[in-house]
């Protein structure tokens, strides 16, 4: 993939390199659990890391997955940033360890409220900073549904959270921005980029490209990289600098970013 943004990205002093992983790094499977990352992506991202100031992972995905199936030394940031891979060990990150006790009343709260409302099949997830309250295998998934959205108002009213999600469950998060926007913008920050590049293939991948078009605004040289698939949100394409062909695309252009380094 020779490109002229692609050169402006490796010929700057200080460049990053943020990834999405479903979609970007591995093919999209049916089970989550059962996504990989495709054969030679954790070696490419080791040596790109040797030569960038920064490779990092951001996914939505929790990091322990993601350390599993990365190495331990790969930068990671899970759960849109809430946590983040130490030297193969998962931390919240410092943003979200603020809410850790907050999340943990709530949980509790929301389990002895299910328990009460008695509700078969109901999950309640534990995404430690985040709690998930899942309808969709409930015996009667619409009652559920209702009755998880009533819980959900009443607990984000009560401790100012942040509800989102609605399809298959409903989330509460605290009340403070995760996204790949902010860990985009804050790492790049932080580590003085130069130049910053985010490779994405999704919806929640646009805040990355968001924060890309606020550091060009500082003067940082930004690459927007799409991963093209049949399911690649129009905008995220419009948006792009460069479009590659599915995970083997994003590999093929992980091997050109080597060589030109
Ligand atoms: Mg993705």
């Amino acid at each position: 993939v020779a490109s002229v943004a692609l050169d402006r990205l490796v010929g700057a002093d200080r460049a990053g390199l943020f990834l999405d992983f479903d979609g970007t790094l591995s093919e999209i499977v049916r089970i989550p659990s059962e996504a990989r990352p495709l054969p030679d992506v954790p070696e490419l991202l080791d040596l790109l890391d040797r030569r960038f100031a920064v490779v990092a992972v951001v996914s939505g995905r929790s990091a322990v997955e993601l350390v599993d199936w990365l190495g331990p030394g790969v930068e990671i940031w899970g759960v849109h940033g809430a946590e983040r891979n130490v030297d193969g060990r998962v931390v919240l990150s410092d943003h979200a360890a603020r809410y850790a006790e907050l999340m943990s009343r709530v949980r509790d709260e929301a389990t002895e409220a299910v328990a009460m409302l008695d509700l078969p099949g109901v999950v309640i997830e534990d995404k430690r900073v985040m709690v998930g309250l899942h309808f969709r295998a409930a015996e009667d998934p619409d009652e559920a549904k209702r009755a998880l959205e009533e819980l959900a108002a009443r607990l984000s009213s009560k401790y100012g959270l942040t509800r989102a999600g609605g399809r298959l469950a409903f989330e509460l998060r605290p009340p403070i921005e995760f996204s790949k926007r902010r860990v985009v913008l804050d790492r790049a920050r932080g580590a003085h980029l130069q130049a910053a590049a985010f490779v994405g293939d999704d919806r929640v991948d646009i805040p990355a490209f968001d924060a890309l078009d606020e550091l060009e605004a500082g003067g940082v040289t930004t690459v927007r990289i799409a991963v093209n698939s049949t399911e690649a949100p129009p905008e995220l394409l419009e948006r792009a600098d460069v479009v590659v062909p599915g995970p083997a695309g994003v590999v093929k252009l992980l091997r050109s970013l080597l060589e030109m380094v």
